[in-house]
């Protein structure tokens, strides 16, 4: 077999691990720098953390039809496109019900166990509260609406990023991850792109772990055991049911799925921890190879995803 040298390099980006591998390391230089400017334009367009960002603008101005850059645009997009797909359990007006989960800042900033407070328990207002003009590049949002694009943007980060790390190096392969969103472009190694599934992106590689080959388009995983945090006693967690406005509450407490694009594998993980039990006959008639992990720690594999080599 022909292994390829590859070359990689690690950063933190958008509050979490970032990832870029290349299958020129004469040119990883390149590919990272190309990758950090898409990166960077995502968390200025599309950051609800930041007072400055289109989203935030948006959210400030309900009622007002805004112009948005081709890239927000993309990014609003992209959240809406995961709406239509899932019949809306993932959904991009869970942005009130994410904060008053407790989830009002960056990540690193959440007190771990905190004092009470009430969660919201009423249903998100729902995708169709967002008029989004794709051709004019304008959207208004009604009332009440908050716009959160956390399950997306970082998918459409690791998608244009790759893209973009690609053209800068001009020929070869390349992976990049956000938070173990996983985006590829081009050729990939010989033998194709092993990939770890581990429940925490941060978690270290071992030889022992299951790993996934895949050649290209993407690869997400949500989970509902790294960001999470307690409040008067009760556990909460940054998955929204639409439906009920609360942290899901389903069967999955860590949900990878391969598709076409990292923007579409993110879609379907977050929507499989929504779904629950209806996410194993959603991703099986959307073919898309899946790897469930229930809350006892065991391993569902669904839709062709293939068993564990030992
Ligand atoms: P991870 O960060 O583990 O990759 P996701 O990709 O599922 O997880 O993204 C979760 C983020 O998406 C949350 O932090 C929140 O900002 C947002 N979110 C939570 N619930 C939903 C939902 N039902 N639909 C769309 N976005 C959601
Ligand atoms: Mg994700």
């Amino acid at each position: 077999m022909t292994t390829t040298l590859l070359g990689i390099v690690d950063d933190r980006a958008l509050g979490t691990d970032m990832r870029v591998i290349v299958t020129r390391p004469d040119r990883l230089a390149e590919a990272k720098a190309a990758a950090d400017d898409v990166i960077k334009a995502i968390d200025a367009a599309a950051s609800r953390f930041r007072d400055d960002s289109e989203l935030s603008r948006i959210n400030r101005e309900p009622g007002r039809r805004i112009a948005v850059s081709p890239l927000m645009a993309r990014a609003l997009a992209a959240g809406l496109r995961g709406a239509r797909l899932t019949g809306g359990a993932v959904d991009p007006t869970v942005g009130s019900a994410v904060r008053l989960a407790g989830y009002d800042r960056d990540f690193a900033a959440i007190p771990a166990d905190g004092s009470p407070i009430t969660v919201s328990v009423t249903r998100v207002p729902g995708w169709r509260a967002i008029e989004f003009d794709e051709a004019d590049r304008t959207v208004c949002v009604m009332q009440g609406v908050e716009i959160d694009l956390g399950a997306t943007a970082k998918a459409l980060a690791s998608d244009l990023a790759a893209a973009a790390a690609l053209e800068a190096v001009g020929s070869g392969g390349v992976l990049v991850s956000l938070g173990g969103d996983i985006a590829l472009a081009g050729d990939a190694p010989a033998g194709g792109w092993a990939v770890q599934t581990s429940e925490d992106s941060g978690a270290p590689l071992d030889e022992s772990e299951e790993t996934i080959t895949i050649q290209s388009g993407g690869i997400a995983t949500s989970s509902i055991t790294v960001r999470r945090w307690s409040r008067g006693g009760v556990v909460l967690h940054h998955i929204i049911d639409p439906a009920t406005g609360a942290p899901a509450s389903g069967p999955w407490r860590t949900a990878s799925v391969v598709a076409g694009s990292c923007v579409d594998a993110n879609i379907a993980a977050t929507a499989a921890i929504v779904m629950g039990e209806a996410a194993i006959a959603w991703l099986a008639a959307n073919k898309l190879p899946a790897r469930l992990v229930d809350r006892d720690g065991i391993v569902h594999r669904l839709a062709g995803w293939p068993a564990p080599r030992h």
